[in-house]
């Protein structure tokens, strides 16, 4: 090629110039390239690095030298997958369209250290001069991720079963939840842009929220029960907590609420406090919330003076109805008692149910004066009397019933409460004595036989615990006047009162079940005392009679206890005798037959005590298999002045031998006594013409010499 000389200079000036503006925007390039956020990787056809910039060296940790070595896969995939990435790269390289930017795709790369980051991958594909080259941009999307998985989980725990909301510093709402839609019932269309007042119920006062929102200005958040309304205008209750969202400078920007619906837990409260507080059958006030409202009502009468009273009210004969009709009958009258005693009350009284048949009404400030106090309380109580008195009316019948009722006052000087429940107790016993339908207020009298009571009671538990019993024998003798055994009679050694007499706490022991353990002290001791003389051939054949009571040998395990004491102390079981009384027959004569016969399989035998006392009944005689008949004292006392009574012991004599049974008289005082009952066929005696209960030393008169010997 063939160049004009005189266009030559010019045409250098303009070359060199157009190269000095080349280099000056590769120089340009350059620098861009560098300052770019991206790395930029320029690779050839084989994915081999041929330029990077600035980012690329920083991004990925390699020199400039060390990344020309490398592959681009090499940067961008983990070992594992790289063959497989480099086939896809292949791919990609020979069916990209030049120029093209190709999808972006996220990828990890690799730093030169083996750790891995998340990166947003694009290539380019160029042609220049025939020859494909490659441009990778490279951005490190790690705080991109992070943000997006925070994200991700936020969004996540917004959708929780509790209700959210979020509002701007004025309350007005910017989001809310699903779960707020299903608690409320505002769709987040309805409920965006409305005021937080959206939900009120009206149950709170201006106060309330009020303190609220102090304490979240205060404390930046606050917790609680809230009434709130339902979109379809239902109120309930939700336990919510409200956090106040602050930017950097401290100005509150934001509020969240979260909220859980309580509706069933509120409902499960109530129901355990109805369950807790409340008798199921009539809905009334239970015995502890009775006793809560008495001990506030003891408290309240300090402050007002105002004197209260306890009515005590118990049906008459109510366990008949249930005998008779059944349950359910029975039921339906303590439904329709509870009505009917609500009526007869005012509204701050409380009516109860102590359970079965007894009520409970406590009447409250009648009076300042007692005396005024009383005789409304009494106004009260007969008004009950009437309106209980007045017939039922069931589905098939009309049924009459009464009350007894128990009045007791109290004012500020009034104790305890349990003082208060046991006078009223008292009081409805003394109506129950007094002939039931009627009213009583407790009487102080009888409250002193009651401590009287209740002080013995303590002492006899702990004269079982400190072993202050011991037993007594009383001779029994033959017509030769011979003894032939003893009874066993308790004594209480107490250490105040002196010699205690059976008759001052036996029936208290039976009324308490003390007489379970003191029971079976007297059976031991006397089994110890049997096995003691059967061992000496002078009184070997002595029998022994212990006083046994109902409430003992109605005990299940009653024979068992009697067997395990005469194996314990190794008495001969054919020696000993039990003393029952004809109280113990009245109910389930099959059961005691059934023990009385187990036990005389053993040899023990029965004497049937007090003969002719009690409920004498000649079917039971006959069918019980009893060895003996004491006939009681009481008859032997006017026998020799009374002729009816005389008839009667010679009765009971000749009726206990033909029904095969020995016959003994006890409380035999005289010696005329002993000759009549002689007289009679008599054989057996007992008494204090032959001796008195005294401790065992006082039987050896009886052995040192065989004839009796009188006074
Ligand atoms: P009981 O079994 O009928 O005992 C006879 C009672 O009459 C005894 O009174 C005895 O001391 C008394 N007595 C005996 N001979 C005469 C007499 O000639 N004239 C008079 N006036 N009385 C006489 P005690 O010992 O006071 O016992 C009273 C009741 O206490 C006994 O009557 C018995 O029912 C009961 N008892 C005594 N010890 C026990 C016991 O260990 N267990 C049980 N469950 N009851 C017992
Ligand atoms: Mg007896
Ligand atoms: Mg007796």
């Amino acid at each position: 090629m063939t160049m004009d000389p005189a266009t030559t200079p010019h045409l250098r000036e303009e070359l060199l110039s157009t190269v000095a503006v080349l280099k000056d925007s590769l120089e340009r390039a350059q620098l861009n390239l560098d300052a770019a956020l991206d790395a930029v990787i320029n690779m050839d056809e084989a994915g081999q690095v041929t330029d990077w910039n600035r980012q690329a060296e920083r991004m990925f940790g390699y020199s400039r030298d060390q990344a020309m070595r490398c592959e681009v896969a090499e940067l961008i995939v983990p070992p594992v997958h790289r063959e497989a990435h480099r086939q896809g790269m292949r791919r990609y390289m020979r069916t990209a369209k030049p120029t093209i930017i190709g999808q972006r795709v996220e990828v990890l790369g690799m730093r030169s250290d083996g750790s891995e980051f998340p990166i947003e991958l694009t290539i380019a594909a160029l042609i220049q001069n025939g020859t494909h080259f490659f441009c990778a941009h490279v951005r490190d999307i790690t705080d991109r991720k992070r943000v997006e998985e925070h994200l991700r989980i936020a969004a996540v725990a917004f959708e929780s079963d509790e209700g959210m909301v979020i509002t701007d510093c004025d309350g007005v709402i910017l989001r809310v939840n699903q779960s707020f839609s299903a608690i409320t019932g505002y769709s987040a269309a309805e409920a965006l842009g409305q005021s937080m007042n959206l939900l009120r119920s009206g149950r709170q006062d201006d106060s309330f929220y009020k303190a609220m929102w102090t304490r979240i200005r205060q404390a930046g958040t606050w917790q609680g029960e809230m009434w709130n309304r339902r979109k379809n205008g239902e109120i309930y209750p939700e336990w919510l907590t409200v956090t106040a969202v602050r930017a950097g400078q401290g100005e509150v920007t934001h509020y969240v609420g979260i909220f859980a619906d309580i509706t069933k837990r509120k409902a499960a409260e109530a129901e355990i406090q109805q369950l807790a507080f409340y008798d199921p059958l009539t809905n009334l006030p239970n015995r502890r919330l009775l006793t809560d409202r008495l001990k506030q009502a003891l408290a309240g009468c300090a402050r007002s003076h105002g004197a209260g009273a306890l009515l005590f009210i118990d049906l008459d004969h109510f366990k008949n109805l249930n005998d008779t009709l059944g349950h359910d009958q029975g039921d339906v009258l303590l439904r329709q008692v509870a009505v009917r005693l609500k009526a007869c009350v005012r509204d701050g009284d409380t009516v109860a149910r102590l359970g079965g048949d007894e009520f409970v009404v406590m009447l409250l400030d009648l009076s300042e004066n007692l005396t005024e106090a009383a005789a409304k309380a009494e106004s009260v109580g007969e008004k009950i009397l009437l309106a209980l008195r007045q017939p039922y009316q069931f589905s098939q019948l009309t049924h009459h019933s009464s009350a007894s009722l128990g009045v007791a006052m109290f004012n500020e000087a009034s104790q305890s409460v349990d003082d208060l429940l046991k006078r009223a107790d008292l009081a409805l016993y003394q109506a129950k004595d007094g002939g039931r339908n009627t009213l009583r207020f407790f009487d102080p009298d009888m409250q002193a036989a009651m401590s009287a009571r209740a002080g013995l009671e303590a002492d006899l538990r702990l004269g079982l615990q400190e072993k202050q019993f011991l037993l007594y024998y009383q001779p029994q003798v033959d017509v030769q006047g011979r003894l032939t055994g003893v009874e066993a009679l308790v004594r209480w050694q107490h250490p105040r009162r002196g010699m205690v007499h059976p008759a001052d706490f036996i029936p208290l022991a039976e009324d308490t079940r003390l007489i379970l353990p003191l029971g079976q002290w007297v059976l031991e001791a006397a089994c110890r005392q049997l096995k003691a003389w059967a061992d000496q051939s002078h009184t070997a054949h002595l029998t022994l009679a212990v006083n046994v009571s109902a409430i003992q040998f109605h005990r299940a395990d009653f024979v068992q206890d009697v067997l395990a004491t005469l194996e314990l102390t190794g008495a001969p079981a054919a020696r000993l005798k039990l003393e029952l009384t004809e109280s113990l027959l009245v109910k389930d004569v099959e059961d005691i037959i059934a023990k009385m016969m187990a036990l005389k399989a053993q040899g023990v035998g029965f004497s049937l005590d007090d003969f002719g006392t009690g409920y004498s009944s000649l079917s039971y005689l006959k069918r019980l298999p009893l060895d003996q008949l004491k006939i009681d004292q009481s008859f032997l006392h006017e026998a020799l002045s009374n002729p009816k009574d005389a008839a009667i012991a010679s009765v009971i004599v000749t009726l206990g031998q033909r029904l095969g049974m020995t016959v003994m008289a006890e409380g035999v005082e005289s010696r005329a006594q002993y000759e009549f009952l002689e007289r009679e066929g008599c054989h057996h005696f007992q008494g204090y013409y032959f001796g008195r209960p005294a401790p065992v030393e006082a039987l050896e008169r009886f052995f040192s010499s065989s004839i009796h010997s009188h006074e």
